[in-house]
């Protein structure tokens, strides 16, 4: 089996283990360890570092689950990541996790934080509530209390407190950890059919389960293997994907879009990699130093606010410009809000110049790839006959 062939294994076998056993063996290596769960888009990991316990990126329950007792929690017209979040917990898969925060993405993950505070009663679970004003005495003072509760939190369940040295220590590992995954990106986007998407998405997968610093190093063990071993290069159409942020699409819904004849050069998955856009000082007020980033210097999504109209599509452009990218995809889970109703936000920005896009939904679980491998295939086609107009 060759390098690349063998890192990819290892991150499926990760992706696919819904029992979470790294996690088990994490915890089971040194006695008293303990793992706190988040679910996406974003927060701040390194606070669950610095308390030394291991941060688990929680994402649904994919393809493979079969949701029984989740969709009695939920009406009908919902996307499928809580159903199934919650089916992970009632069968018992997260009892490895000492914890879980979930991030205020919409209301619907504020409601399965409540359901989460009733039904598991023993463990630590908090609505982690993000700024939506970016100025830093409003919303960076809100923020750094907010984070300061949470660092107090974790640091009760410890036994000890954080302190900042911990943090700043923390904060390192996280720069080189996104530094990584930054360094992968660019490399997919310069040489998109030495990494193709399936595999991009599984490392980043496995960065949900394991260390960081173990994820860092399997990251550039991947991008130093692959460029070993050079692969064929297509006259594929190069796209960015949107709207994924949340609720996952299957992998073989990646797949049917890399095989329709796209590129994926950038992405919204599993922003919480990537949120932060560059280094956060290592050697100040923590705290400070991580609202700084967050208010300043961050990813946008349509879970995140935006002040004005002015700056709606202002991030997915950046993305379109920088990847040399000629087209968007946008893919959203069905019924997702906040994608669905900014997406003819960003539509409008496309249209406004020039830049060709399509649009479709999934369901985590979605199964018939044909619809959207035919859509892809025809978007594909259609951008390689205007650009060669
Ligand atoms: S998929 Fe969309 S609607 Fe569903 S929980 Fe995530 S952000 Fe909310």
């Amino acid at each position: 089996m060759s390098a690349v062939a063998a890192i990819v294994e290892r991150c499926e076998k990760l992706f696919e283990d819904l029992d979470f056993n790294a996690v088990k063996q994490w915890k089971a290596a040194v006695p008293g360890r303990k793992a706190i769960g988040y679910m996406p888009v974003y927060v701040p990991r390194e606070l669950i570092h610095a308390a030394g316990m291991l941060p688990v990126g929680i994402l649904g329950g994919g393809d493979s689950l079969e949701v029984i007792q989740g969709d009695a929690y939920y009406q009908s017209y919902i996307c499928r990541i809580p159903r199934s979040t919650i089916e992970l917990g009632l069968t018992g898969r997260l009892d490895c996790l000492d914890g879980m925060l979930f991030p205020s993405i919409c209301d619907v993950i504020r409601n399965l934080s409540g359901m989460w505070q009733i039904l598991f009663k023993d463990k630590y679970v908090k609505y982690f509530d993000v700024p939506q004003n970016y100025q830093d005495s409003v919303g960076g003072n809100f923020y750094i209390h907010e984070m300061q509760a949470l660092r107090e939190d974790l640091g009760r369940l410890r036994g000890a407190p954080i302190t900042d040295a911990e943090l700043n220590a923390s904060i390192a590992v996280y720069n080189d950890n996104r530094a990584a995954v930054a360094e992968l990106y660019q490399y997919r986007a310069a040489k998109p059919w030495q990494a193709p998407t399936s595999e991009v998405y599984l490392l980043l997968r496995a960065g949900m389960v394991l260390p960081p610093e173990e994820h860092t190093l399997l990251v550039r063990e991947y991008l130093a293997a692959t460029e070993l071993e050079p692969r064929a290069r297509r006259d594929n159409a190069r796209v960015v994907i949107n709207g994924s942020f949340c609720e996952q699409p299957p992998l073989g819904l990646i797949k049917s879009i890399e095989m329709s004849g796209c590129y994926i050069v950038d992405d919204d998955f599993m922003l919480v990699t990537r949120w932060l856009l560059d280094e956060v000082p290592a050697d100040g007020d923590p705290l400070d130093e991580l609202s700084k980033a967050f208010l300043h210097r961050s990813a946008s999504t349509a879970a995140k606010y935006e002040n004005t109209r002015e700056e709606k599509g202002v991030y997915l452009m950046r993305q379109v410009k920088t990847r040399g990218a000629e087209g968007v995809v946008f893919a959203a889970p069905s019924f997702c809000d906040p994608a669905l109703l900014e997406r003819p936000m960003l539509q409008d920005v496309l249209a406004k110049r020039g830049i060709p896009y399509t649009a479709f939904k999934y369901a985590e679980n979605t199964g018939q790839m044909a619809p959207i491998r035919e859509q892809a295939g025809t978007f594909a086609d259609s951008i390689k006959l205007w650009s060669a107009a």
